[in-house]
C-alpha cells in the first residue's frame, strides 16, 4: 500500500523545505522529495540556494573580501601584511563545510518536525499521486491530498557555449575552481556574473564580463547602477556592454571567444568561462502528460495569485513559477501555501520583496523604480543621501554610494528605496518594514537613528525627500 500524506512537497529548496516545515508545524502529515545529491553522493537538502547558490556564493564572497581587504584596503588603516597568500583548497573547503552544515541542518529540522524525506525524482501523476524514482532506479508511489511543486530552476545554457564542467562552467563550477583562473571570462553582467566575477577578481583573476545589453544592470535604478558600474571599473572588472557572444571554442590554450560589439568582431582567450545568462524553471520529468498542470511560454508552472495551478490540490512555488527568482520569495510562498492548505490566511506581498546584490559596494532595493512610477503616472518626490557624508562610513573607509528614496508626492507613502554602498544588504530591511506598514518618508525621518551608524543614510534620505536633510545641501 502506498504512503498517504496530507501534503507532499516536490523539491527541498528554500521554497519546498520551508513550506514543508510550516505545513508540519500546522499539524499536517508532510513529505518532501528531493533529488539533489551532495559531493558525497548522499541526499543534500536545501536546493540550489544551500548547495550551489546563495550560501556557498556568500561564503566565497566573504573569504575573498577578507583577502582583498588585506591586499588592497588595509594599508589605508596603517596595517600592512607582506606576502599575503590564499590557499584555494582551504578557501573552497570552508565553503563546502558551511554547505554541509546547512544542508545537514535541514535534515535535522525535518526530523524534528516529523517530515518524511524521500531521496529521488518525483513525478506528479493524475489523482494526486507522486511516483518517486530513486537514484538507483527503484520506484515507489506515494499520495497526498495536496501536492506542492517546488522544483526550482537551472542555469540557461547557450547552444554555442555548452557547459563541460571544466573550461565552460555554470555557477556550480565557478564555486569549485581548484585554482585561481588567470583569465576568467563571464557571459552575462547579471547578479551571478557580478558576484562570482568579483570573487575571482579579488583573488587575482583578470575578469572580462561580456553583456549583451547596452545598459549596465538594467534591473536596478539607473543612479544606483551608475555608481556600481564606476566602482566595479575601479576594481578592474572589465565589463563589455552591448557585446554579443558568437562562439566559444575550447582549445589547448584556453577558451577562444568570438563576440561582436559596436566596433565589430572581437576575440578573447580565457582560461575559464562562466556562463551566467539567467536561469529557467526546471520541470523536466516532473509532470505526467495527463495531470492538467500548465506551463507558460517560458516553461514556468502556471499559477494564480495563491500559487494554485488550477488542478485540484496541486500548488507550485519558488523559482518554478512567475516572479523574481529569489530564495526569500520562494520561502514566503512555501509558508503561505502551507497556511492556505491548513485553512489559514497566507500572505505574500510582492510589492516589498527586497533585492540584494552582494558585491562591493553592495546593491539593494525594494519597491518601485523611478521609471515604473513615471510609466504608471504616479507623482513622486525623491530624496537621496551620499555615504560620503556619513561619519561611520568614512570611519570605515567605505564611504561610497548613496541611499535614494521615492515617496508619493501627495501622500508621502514610501514607494521605493534604492541603495548602493556599505552594509546596504542590512539597511534595506528597515525600508521594507516601513513600506510593509505603508509608512511615509516622514515616518522614517521622525525615527531616532543611532549615531554614528550607516542607518543614518536612510534617515537623511528620508529627510531629503522633504528637502530638509541636515548634512547636505538640499
Ligand atoms: P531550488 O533551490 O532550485 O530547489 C529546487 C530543488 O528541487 C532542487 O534541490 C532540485 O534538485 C529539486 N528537484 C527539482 N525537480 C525535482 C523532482 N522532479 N523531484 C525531486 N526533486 C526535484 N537568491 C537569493 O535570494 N539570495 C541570494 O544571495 C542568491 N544567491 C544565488 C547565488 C547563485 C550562484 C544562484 C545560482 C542562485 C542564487 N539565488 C539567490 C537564487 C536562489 O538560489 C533561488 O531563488 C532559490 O534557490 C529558489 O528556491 P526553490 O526552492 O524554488 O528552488
Ligand atoms: P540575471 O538575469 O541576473 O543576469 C543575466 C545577464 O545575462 C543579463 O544581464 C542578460 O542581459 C545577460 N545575457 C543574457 N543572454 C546573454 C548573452 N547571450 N550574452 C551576453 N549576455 C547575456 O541572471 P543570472 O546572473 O544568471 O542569475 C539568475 C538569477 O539567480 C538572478 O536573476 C536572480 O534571480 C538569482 N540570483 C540572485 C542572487 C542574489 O539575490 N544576490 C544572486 C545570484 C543569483
Amino acid at each position: 500500500m502506498s504512503d498517504k500524506f496530507d501534503v507532499i512537497f516536490i523539491g527541498a529548496g528554500p521554497a519546498g523545505y520551508v513550506g514543508a516545515i510550516r505545513a508540519a508545524q500546522l499539524g499536517l502529515k508532510t513529505a518532501c522529495i528531493d533529488a539533489f545529491a551532495g559531493k558525497d553522493g548522499k541526499q543534500a537538502l536545501g536546493g540550489t540556494c544551500l548547495n550551489v547558490g546563495c550560501i556557498p556564493s556568500k561564503a566565497l564572497l566573504d573569504s575573498s573580501r577578507q583577502f582583498h581587504n588585506l591586499t588592497s584596503h588595509f594599508d589605508a588603516h596603517g596595517i600592512s601584511a607582506d606576502n599575503a597568500r590564499i590557499d584555494i583548497p582551504t578557501f573552497v573547503g570552508r565553503k563546502d563545510k558551511i554547505v554541509k552544515q546547512f544542508t545537514g541542518g535541514v535534515a535535522t529540522l525535518f526530523k524534528a518536525n516529523k517530515i518524511t524525506p524521500y531521496f529521488g525524482t518525483g513525478k506528479l501523476l493524475k489523482g494526486n499521486q507522486v511516483e518517486i524514482t530513486g537514484n538507483d532506479g527503484s520506484k515507489q508511489t506515494i499520495s497526498a491530498t495536496n501536492i506542492v511543486l517546488a522544483s526550482g530552476s537551472v542555469p540557461i545554457e547557450l547552444p554555442f557555449a555548452r557547459f563541460d564542467g571544466k573550461a565552460i562552467v555554470d555557477n556550480a563550477g565557478a564555486l569549485d575552481f581548484t585554482e585561481v583562473p588567470k583569465r576568467l571570462g563571464v557571459i552575462g553582467a547579471g547578479v551571478i556574473g557580478l558576484e562570482l566575477g568579483s570573487v575571482w577578481k579579488r583573488l587575482g583573476s583578470d575578469v572580462t564580463i561580456i553583456e549583451a545589453l547596452p545598459d549596465f544592470l538594467g534591473v536596478a535604478d539607473p543612479d544606483i547602477a551608475k555608481v556600481a558600474q564606476r566602482e566595479f571599473k575601479k576594481q578592474g572588472l572589465d565589463i563589455k556592454l552591448g557585446a554579443k557572444l558568437g562562439k566559444a571554442e575550447v582549445k589547448k590554450d584556453g577558451v577562444h571567444l568570438t563576440y561582436s560589439d559596436k566596433d565589430g568582431e572581437q576575440q578573447l582567450v580565457v582560461d575559464k568561462l562562466l556562463v551566467a545568462v539567467g536561469r529557467r524553471a526546471y520541470t523536466t520529468g516532473l509532470l505526467a502528460d495527463d495531470t492538467g498542470v500548465k506551463l507558460d511560454e517560458r516553461g514556468r508552472i502556471v499559477v494564480d495569485e495563491h500559487c494554485h495551478t488550477g488542478v485540484d490540490g496541486v500548488w507550485a512555488i519558488g523559482d518554478a513559477v512567475r516572479g523574481p527568482m529569489l530564495a526569500h520569495k520562494g520561502s514566503e510562498e512555501g509558508v503561505a501555501v502551507a497556511e492556505w492548505i491548513a485553512g489559514k490566511s497566507g500572505h505574500v506581498n510582492f510589492d516589498t520583496i527586497p533585492w540584494v546584490i552582494y558585491t562591493e559596494p553592495e546593491i539593494a532595493w525594494a519597491g518601485k523604480t523611478e521609471k515604473e512610477l513615471k510609466d504608471a503616472g504616479i507623482p513622486y518626490r525623491v530624496g537621496s543621501f551620499p555615504f560620503a557624508a556619513i561619519g561611520r562610513a568614512v570611519a570605515m573607509n567605505e564611504a561610497v554610494g548613496q541611499v535614494k528614496m521615492l515617496a508619493h508626492a501627495e501622500t508621502d507613502r514610501i514607494l521605493g528605496v534604492h541603495m548602493v554602498g556599505p552594509g546596504v544588504s542590512e539597511l534595506i530591511a528597515e525600508c521594507v518594514v516601513a513600506m510593509e506598514f505603508k509608512g511615509s518618508s516622514e515616518d522614517l525621518a521622525r525615527i531616532v537613528h543611532a549615531h554614528p551608524t550607516l542607518s543614518e543614510a536612510v534617515h537623511e534620505a528620508a529627510l531629503s525627500v522633504d528637502k530638509r536633510a541636515i548634512h547636505k545641501g538640499n
